[in-house]
């Protein structure tokens, strides 16, 4: 990918929604320190740039709730254990980052105030217009709900211009182009086509906050060096869903 970061920033505040296993690495659970480095190094080339950022990171790669209901567990218990899953993720990333002199601050939707701070929206807000990346934990504070759902409940809340979801390709696509040569990458989709479609991007809770408040939905490669920090300038490749415009 070329690399022409000459175009201003086409977003002013973003919220990036990712996943757990983007902070796993090869590894087959947990953090890998070296990926958790890299996509710190990502994120503050972004915030360089003058883009404010929230983030919102998931799970999936210690603990989902789901995974203990068929081992006889309550679901309760599985989520609650999922959400402490993301502020162990936030911690993490929140180090890495402080590490490269990125100031960062982890709210959680959870109390733990011995380890991060409460979510209050207007101090996150605050935090925000003082330049530092505020990493939003706990998901939702509520079981029964994904962190796709509360990186588009605080995408909103934080006035964000756009909810960045990370993933391992440069798009949506038609079918997953890992197992389909065919799969075609589309560059402009509306919520419903998603929905329509059943195309896997954000479950449809998540798809359908973001359509309600009018908050874009960019799906971009996080595994691409420099690829987030094109996107945020309008370039390289991604797909953007919003309203249809044209009804
Ligand atoms: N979770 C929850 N409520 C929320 C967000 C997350 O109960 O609002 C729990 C749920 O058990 C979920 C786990 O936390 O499986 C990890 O989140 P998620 O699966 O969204 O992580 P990701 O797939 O993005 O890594």
């Amino acid at each position: 990918m070329t690399s022409s970061p000459s175009r201003p920033i086409a977003f002013r505040r973003i919220l990036v929604k990712l996943s757990g296993e983007a902070l796993m690495g090869e590894q087959p659970y947990g953090l890998d320190p070296a990926y958790v480095r890299r996509v710190a190094e990502e994120l503050k080339a972004v915030h360089q740039a003058g883009c404010e950022i929230c983030l919102v990171v998931g799970g999936g790669n210690i603990f989902r709730g789901v995974s203990v209901v068929a081992a006889g567990m309550d679901r309760l218990t599985g989520d609650h254990m999922g959400m402490l899953a993301t502020v162990i993720n936030a911690l993490g990333l929140r180090s890495a980052l402080e590490a490269i002199d990125v100031p960062t601050r982890v709210q959680s939707a959870l109390a733990m105030n011995n380890i991060c701070e409460p979510y209050i929206p207007a101090r996150a807000l605050r935090h925000l217009q003082k330049g530092r990346i505020v990493i939003f934990a706990a998901g939702t504070g509520n079981p029964y709900f994904t962190t796709d759902t509360a990186g588009a409940l605080r995408a909103a809340e934080m006035n964000c211009d756009a909810l960045f979801k990370a993933t391992k390709v440069d798009g949506i696509y038609s079918a997953d182009p890992m197992t389909n040569p065919d799969a075609v990458r589309y560059a402009k989709l509306t919520y419903r086509d998603i929905v329509a479609q059943n195309l896997h991007v954000m479950d449809h809770a998540a798809i359908e906050l973001a359509e309600k408040n009018d908050i874009p939905l960019v799906v971009f490669n996080l595994n691409e060096p420099g690829a987030l920090e094109q996107v945020v300038r309008g370039q390289g490749t991604f797909t953007l869903v919003e309203r249809d415009t044209e009804r």
